[in-house]
Order: C-alpha cells, then sequence, then structure tokens
C-alpha cells in the first residue's frame, strides 16, 4: 500500500471556533491575515496555538503519511496558515468556492466528493470537524474497497489535540507495507 494522505482542515481544526461566549481556547492566540482576493485594510482575525506548528512538524517528520491542506482557506493556507505555525510549505487540494449556505449541502461534507475525485484510491486519514453520518459511511466503503480511510473529528470548539495526530500516526503505521521497489532503491542501500 502506498503512503496515506493527511488531509487537514483548518477552520475547526486549527482555528477552534469561539463558544457561546466569543472566547477561544487560552492556548490560542491572535493573529490577523489578508486572504487572497481581500483588502489590506480589512484584514481577518484567526486564533492559532503555536504548539500547533511543533506538533505537526513531528508528525511530518514521521514520513508515514504526506500532510495535504484540504481546507476552504485553499493556497493562504500554504501562504498564511503554515507559516505562522512555522510550517514549511504543504500542497493543497484546489476546493471550488461552491454558492452553499450549508456546509452538508446533500447530507455530507461539501469538500467530500472533490476529496474523493482527487484521492482515486489512495489511502487517507482526514481531519475535519465537519463529517456527518454519511462521511463516516464513506470511509468505511472506501476502506472496505480497499482504500484505507480514517475520519478524525475534532470538537471545533477545541480543536486538533495531540491525541488526534497519535491516533492517525497509529492507523497510518498500521498499513500494509509499500510494496518493494523493484528497481528503484541502489544496489545494497538497505546496508547503508
Ligand atoms: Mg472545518
Amino acid at each position: 500500500m502506498r503512503l496515506p494522505y493527511l488531509l487537514l482542515d483548518i477552520d475547526g481544526v486549527l482555528i477552534p471556533f469561539p463558544d457561546d461566549q466569543g472566547n477561544t481556547p487560552a492556548t490560542h492566540t491572535r493573529h490577523d491575515v489578508v486572504p487572497t482576493g481581500r483588502h489590506a485594510d480589512d484584514p481577518v482575525t484567526v486564533w492559532l496555538n503555536a504548539a500547533d506548528g511543533p506538533m505537526l512538524m513531528d508528525v511530518i517528520r514521521t514520513r508515514l503519511a504526506t500532510p495535504v491542506w484540504c481546507t476552504s482557506w485553499r493556497q493562504d493556507a500554504t501562504t498564511l496558515i503554515g507559516p505562522l505555525l512555522g510550517l514549511p510549505p504543504l500542497p493543497h487540494i484546489d476546493l471550488p468556492r461552491p454558492q452553499i449556505t450549508t456546509s452538508h449541502p446533500n447530507g455530507y461534507l461539501w469538500k467530500r466528493d472533490h476529496v474523493d475525485a482527487w484521492l482515486g484510491d489512495a489511502p487517507a486519514v482526514w481531519i475535519d470537524d465537519d463529517f456527518t453520518s454519511l462521511d463516516h459511511a464513506w470511509a468505511a466503503e472506501r476502506t472496505a474497497h480497499g482504500a484505507a480511510t480514517l475520519l478524525l473529528q475534532p470538537d471545533p470548539r477545541v480543536g486538533l489535540l495531540a491525541e488526534h495526530l497519535v491516533e492517525a500516526l497509529e492507523w497510518a503505521g498500521q498499513l500494509p507495507a509499500a510494496p518493494p521497489c523493484e528497481s528503484g532503491a541502489p544496489h545494497g542501500a538497505e546496508a547503508a
């Protein structure tokens, strides 16, 4: 099996939503950013946990999964949010901008059809705060058809926790190893 993708949402995962009193977790600090297409005089305030950067870097260094942004921040995830956490440039799924008033226009997460097409039959662990039961059924079906899929769903008012990444790595680590490359490895590489 090939290396799984680690799909990362931002809103409700790296940027928790405020609670009923308008408070975000004390772990998160304020940043003002200017998303693409927005005027410099009209920044967006985001709340990020500086500890999430090193935590994600630890995951990246394991090389057990390939991290990819999967967020309505699109390219701005790489250029604006990632750098605030000290992350290297990561690829992103270029999600469309549908005119929708709910994140579940068909009863499941609006991103899912695009993710499904983007993944093909690749294994994936996907961290997003907004899955429905239909998304979990989709993941189970993919897994049953040989494309191992794990959905992890943080509480959007708490955001990403270490336990989510621990579970993602445990899951990735138990996937069947990739078949040995027939000719790519230089002779003697194993002993190096
Ligand atoms: Mg979200």
